[in-house]
């Protein structure tokens, strides 16, 4: 299981979520854009601790953190650290992040590097 990003083909420029024109350069309206998975390393920017999470999230309270990845993207992803630190190195795996009834929504899960 990959988590895809979007490399524009005609200047290189890496997006995610997936953008229908290339913010670096506006051009490829044609949709020339290569899938690219994500890279799993990466770098803690910040982070949150949320609490009263909907029912369809078994647990009490939810690690959030903004990472910067290798490439430079930056994403939001679950964090499964006890004691989080801006700057620190983390390492993303690709996890069910939510289940419902009828279908799974995968994400990136981080834990300590
Ligand atoms: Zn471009």
């Amino acid at each position: 299981m990959e988590i895809y990003s979007y490399k524009c083909g005609k200047c290189g420029h890496v997006h995610y979520p997936y953008r229908m024109v290339c913010k670096n350069c506006g051009e490829n309206e044609h949709n020339e854009f290569d899938p690219v998975p994500l890279p799993r390393k990466g770098k803690l920017l910040t982070y949150t601790h949320l609490y009263n999470l909907p029912a369809d999230f078994e647990m009490a309270k939810l690690g959030l953190g903004i990472v910067e990845l290798e490439n430079g993207i930056t994403i939001t992803g679950q964090l499964k650290i006890e004691t989080p630190r801006i700057g620190m190195a983390v390492a993303g795996r690709v996890e069910v992040v939510r289940s419902g009834e009828y279908d799974e929504h995968h994400g990136m899960v981080f834990y300590e590097a």
